[in-house]
């Protein structure tokens, strides 16, 4: 714990160096710097593949959760830069990669005509107790800065975890959904009614958590749900 600390001063606030080449920042640079982000961020982001109507997200979600559209940002691949940018973002308290990640969302959401309206930006719940180990939501910080590029309303407080569950990643797809059941509720189904909410979250693996989240949203009548992942993993 304390060697990360110390990792993470040297690495992000006295030597900061850029996630994608290894240079030094400059001091008006972040994460990335400027050269990669036109190159190197520009192509990851890019991928057409995965904002299409029926593109890999939609598909996976189909037929399982009721949503307007489903896009994301880039895909998830392990040893590769998606995989360090959400890795530092969720782990190593390197949150300058949320603003990145939520800059780069709501530039593709100004720039597509699927997106009409939206009334509030909604990130992904994390139980309370995980929030106090981890210090804040990942899906959050993303989500806050779209909020902020957009100028629509950030809602964190009514859609809620109701329990802390376990990780995903050793259940079968079975027990996967026995532990995604009621896992989402809101407080006021009211706040949301006929209103289109985008959806945030960091990383879309089997969806079924995403598909668990949007249950808990449609409680509302006539609402209309846009979902938008930084981050998309081939499921094996
Ligand atoms: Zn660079």
């Amino acid at each position: 714990m304390f060697n990360k600390l110390l990792k993470y001063i040297k690495s992000v606030l006295i030597d900061p160096h850029c996630l994608a080449c290894g240079a030094a920042l400059e001091i008006d640079e972040k994460v990335i710097c400027n050269q990669c982000k036109h190159t190197t961020i520009a192509d990851l982001f890019a991928s057409p593949m995965l904002k299409h109507k029926d593109n890999i997200v939609e598909q996976r979600l189909m037929g399982l959760a009721l949503f307007e559209t489903a896009a994301s940002l880039m895909p998830f691949e392990q040893n590769t830069l998606s995989q360090q940018l959400i890795h530092d973002l969720k782990y190593n308290n390197y949150k300058a990669i949320g603003s990145l990640l939520g800059e780069a969302i709501a530039t593709q959401i100004k720039q597509s005509k699927k997106y009409t309206q939206i009334d509030y930006i909604v990130p992904l719940p994390l139980h309370p107790k995980r929030i106090a180990q981890r210090g804040y939501n990942q899906s959050e910080l993303i989500a806050a800065e779209v909020s902020r590029q957009l100028n629509i309303p950030l809602q964190t407080t009514n859609l809620y975890r109701t329990r802390n569950n376990e990780s995903q990643t050793q259940k079968n797809a079975e027990e996967r959904k026995k532990n995604v059941e009621g896992l989402f509720a809101q407080h006021n189904p009211t706040l949301f009614e006929n209103k289109t909410i985008l959806l945030i979250d960091d990383v879309l693996t089997t969806g079924s958590t995403i598909i668990s989240c949007c249950k808990a949203l449609n409680t509302s009548p006539n609402i209309k749900i846009h979902i938008y992942t930084a981050s998309v993993a081939d499921v094996i």
